[in-house]
């Protein structure tokens, strides 16, 4: 199991091509998302995230209505106030989370200060198991998440071989 972040980003940025396609090639044939899960979900009780942290330093994270109450209850103050001094309106991404040079504006060291109250994204991530929508329609993001995150880079080496992915 590849653990290391430098190795991570290395191999991803190697394997995206290869990925993009596997994602194009899971759409014409058929495979057993139950098992493909299943596989996923030993991959991440194999991964210790604290370990990691590395999602809430390179990706942005989108806040929902809910998510930004929920935070503002937590943190003790008011949403609007919380919207004003937490969050950032984007124009890919709507409201997201605001960022330092560490990553997300909750991160403290390789914890989330926020975790009970934390973004569904946050809660779901890496969307592998569990996510909105059919795997296949978040298997969109996952060639860019193979170069930053352990769990998805590993998953997709192990889908490949298991549903046996030709070029
Ligand atoms: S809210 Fe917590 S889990 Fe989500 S990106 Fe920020 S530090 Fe990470
Ligand atoms: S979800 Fe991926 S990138 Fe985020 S902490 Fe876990 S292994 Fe690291």
């Amino acid at each position: 199991m590849l653990t290391d972040l430098v190795q991570i980003k290395r191999f991803g940025e190697k394997q995206r091509d290869d990925n993009q396609k596997f994602r194009a090639w899971l759409k014409r044939h058929n495979f057993v998302e139950r098992r493909l899960k299943a596989m996923a979900q030993d991959v991440e009780a194999k991964i210790d995230c604290t370990a990691c942290a590395n999602c809430c330093r390179v990706a942005t994270t989108p806040v929902t209505e809910r998510d930004a109450e929920n935070l503002a209850r937590f943190l003790r103050v008011k949403l609007a106030v919380f919207l004003r001094d937490y969050t950032v309106e984007t124009e890919d991404e709507g409201r997201v989370l605001k960022r330092d040079k560490n990553g997300c504006i909750f991160l403290e060291g390789n914890l989330c200060s926020v975790y009970e109250a934390r973004p569904n994204t946050c809660e779901l991530f890496p969307h592998l198991v569990k996510g909105n929508g059919s795997l296949l329609s978040r298997m969109w993001h996952m060639p860019d998440r193979a170069v930053y995150c352990p769990i998805v880079y590993n998953t997709l080496e192990e889908w490949k071989v298991e549903t046996g992915f030709k070029k």
